[in-house]
């Protein structure tokens, strides 16, 4: 195994990955279709039992990427696996037969949740729907489940809208749980709530991953509360994985520019120490990802750009206990005498 592999057994590959939407449904003037470039040759290994968390402003592809992780997009290359089974060879009854070991849990529970729907069918509707258990059986794992995200039982019987965003987060984990999955994929599990509710949230999610044996990959915009839960950490850019590498090493000693921009938008004081090699938050907008800029995809926004960031485009380096980083003139110290892996393009 790598040495920036996941450490346990994978339960989840994206191998080389790339998603590409074309742009609107006609020819530019120059006749040439455009794409938008959302994701670009990502791969990432997640071990079973392992938290994951992905990390970058919106619109750096990482909503996208877990799409393609749950198998609701085919990537336009690469592959996602599951246990070895590559997503993109299977359809029908096999995909939903294997759907059952991975839940998408999303940003705004009101996606997951029909509004008509009282909270009980909503929870018990993916067993419904793979025909398991009786009524009463569906009705019991349903009790069983709200008590295990906190919520009282009555709440079966009540629709969404008489709920709190953070009390239907907790409808959407019962709901993502009810299948007894492997794997459940968390896009912005807290963004939507009140700070006040989001630490909550967050504590349950780590309380049922500990308790389940689940492999998680959470995303968020918020370095914060992805180091919480996480046990690593993918850092993307403009649809590109930047840093990879466990969650304290990431946020404490972050190689990669954006990444330490990252970091510094962080509401609190930096370590003692580590003031010199920190940078300001990160400046300018996102590029668009139709056009994206030559060579390094960040250095348009980059404090330590250089003219080789321009014409090359940097390579995952690996820097040790499983960190890596794609850039020509890493923050890290050890990353000095590092050596390029050359054909290494994500762990
Ligand atoms: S490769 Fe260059 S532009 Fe890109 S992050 Fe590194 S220093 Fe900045």
């Amino acid at each position: 195994m790598s040495a920036v592999s996941a450490p346990t057994p994978p339960l989840l590959e994206a191998r080389h990955v790339s998603k590409e939407y074309p742009v609107g449904a006609g020819l530019t003037l120059r006749r040439r279709r455009e794409v938008v470039h959302a994701v670009t040759d990502v791969s990432i290994t997640v071990g079973a039992g392992e938290v994951f968390g992905l990390v970058g402003e919106s619109g750096c592809g990482k909503s996208t990427l877990s799409r393609l992780m749950v198998a609701l997009e085919r990537p336009s290359s690469g592959e996602v696996r599951i246990d070895g089974i590559n997503l993109s060879e299977i359809g029908g009854r096999r995909l939903r037969a294997l759907r059952r070991d991975f839940q998408l849990m999303f940003q705004d529970p009101d996606a997951s949740l029909d509004p008509r729907m009282r909270v009980g069918a909503s929870v018990a509707e993916p067993l419904a729907a793979q025909r398991i258990g009786t009524r009463r059986e569906r009705a019991a794992t349903v009790a069983r489940l709200l008590d295990e995200v906190g919520l009282s039982r009555d709440v079966a019987e009540r629709f969404p809208h008489e709920l709190s965003g953070g009390q239907r987060q907790r409808v959407g984990l019962a709901r993502a749980l009810s299948l007894q999955p492997r794997l459940i994929v968390a896009d912005e599990p807290v963004s939507a709530l009140d700070v006040s509710v989001q630490a909550q949230v967050i504590n349950l999610l780590r309380e049922t991953q500990v308790q389940h044996g689940l492999t998680y990959v959470v995303i968020s915009h918020d370095l914060a509360v992805i180091h919480y839960l996480a046990d690593r950490i993918g850092v993307m850019y403009l649809g590109v994985l930047v840093e990879v590498g466990p969650a304290d090493r990431i946020y404490a000693a972050p190689a990669h520019p954006y990444t330490a921009g990252l970091v510094e938008t962080i509401p609190r004081p930096a370590p003692a120490g580590q003031r010199g090699r920190r940078q300001a938050a990160i400046r300018g907008e996102l590029p668009s990802p139709v056009n994206p800029p030559s060579g390094c995809r960040f250095r348009t926004r980059c404090p330590s750009a250089q003219d080789r960031c321009a014409v090359e485009v940097p390579q995952l380096r690996e820097f040790g206990a499983g960190h890596t980083a794609a850039c020509h003139f890493p923050l890290y110290p050890a990353a000095a005498g590092a050596a390029p892996s050359g054909s290494l393009s994500g762990v």
